[in-house]
C-alpha cells in the first residue's frame, strides 16, 4: 500500500469528525500514469480501523482499491483521515522484499523472477509457462514431492489441509492476550514509543491486506480471467 499524501488530494468530504479524502490526483497502479480518482462515496465500513473505497482511474478508466484509516479522536477538531491506494507496483523492492524472505523457496523466487521478467518484456506466452511454474513451485513447496502425478487442480484442492492459514491470526490472538505489555500499550497503560507506534501500523497494514485485500484481490482477478476467456470462447 502506498500513502497518499496531502498534496495530491484535490477535494475532501466529511465523515463524522474526519475530512476524508474525494479527489486524489495519484498515480495509477495499473497504467503508471498520473491519473485522477474521484472516490466512490459509498465506502463500507472495515469495524473501526479503516474504511474501503475504490476510485476510477481518468486515464485507463480501471479502478483501484483504496484504504482510509480512520483514528479514534472524536474529541479533536477536524482531523484528516490518511488514505493508502493499494498499489503493488509500489513497493519496487518487491522482489529484493521476496529474496530476503527466508519462507520463500529459492526455486520459487527463481521462477517468480523470470515470470516478471517476461511479462516486463510482453511475452504473453513466456508470461503464461512461467506462471505455470511459479504455482506449481508454490504447492510444492507446502506439499512436496506427492504433487508429481497430479494435475494442478487437484493440488490446489489439497492445498488447505498442507498449509495452516490460520497461523497469523492465532499468533495475534498471542499478542493481544491481557497479561501481555502489547495489550497494556493498546489501552494506554504502557508508553508506546515512535518505532513501536511505526510497527504497530504495519501490523495493521498487513492485517487489512491479509484479511480484507488479498481475498478479495484473488477471487476479483479470477473473476476477471475467467470473464476474458468467456467472452473468447463466445467469439469463436
Ligand atoms: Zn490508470
Amino acid at each position: 500500500m502506498r500513502k497518499i499524501l496531502p498534496g495530491s488530494i484535490l477535494s475532501y468530504t466529511q465523515y463524522g469528525y474526519l475530512k476524508v479524502a474525494k479527489n486524489i490526483k495519484t498515480k495509477c497502479p495499473k497504467c503508471s500514469k498520473t491519473g485522477e480518482f474521484a472516490l466512490k462515496a459509498n465506502f463500507y465500513q472495515v469495524r473501526k480501523t479503516g474504511l474501503f473505497g475504490e476510485g476510477i482511474c481518468s486515464e485507463c478508466k480501471k479502478p483501484s482499491e483504496f484504504v482510509i484509516m480512520l483514528k479514534d479522536q472524536p474529541n479533536q477538531q477536524v482531523k484528516e483521515a490518511d488514505i493508502y491506494i493499494y498499489d503493488p507496483t509500489a513497493s519496487e523492492g518487491r522482489l529484493e522484499h521476496f529474496e530476503q524472505n527466508k519462507n520463500m523457496p529459492i526455486d520459487l523466487v527463481r521462477s517468480y523472477t523470470s515470470a516478471l521478467n517476461v511479462s516486463q518484456s510482453q511475452d504473453n506466452s513466456a508470461t503464461a509457462v512461467m506462471s505455470k511454474r511459479v504455482l506449481e513451485s508454490v504447492l510444492k513447496n507446502f506439499m512436496g514431492e506427492r504433487t508429481k502425478d497430479q494435475s494442478l487442480a487437484q493440488q490446489f484442492e489439497q492445498l488447505p489441509e498442507h498449509v495452516d492459514l490460520t497461523k497469523p491470526i492465532h499468533a495475534l490472538s498471542q499478542l493481544v492476550h491481557p497479561d501481555r505489555p502489547f495489550n497494556a500499550m493498546l489501552d494506554l497503560e504502557r508508553e508506546i514509543d515512535d518505532e513501536t507506534a511505526a510497527l504497530l501500523m504495519e501490523l495493521l497494514e498487513g492485517l487489512i491486506e491479509y484479511l480484507f485485500i488479498l481475498p478479495e484481490k484473488i477471487e476479483s482477478v479470477q473473476d476477471q480471467i475467467e470473464k476474458k476467456l468467456n467472452e473468447r470462447v463466445k467469439r469463436f
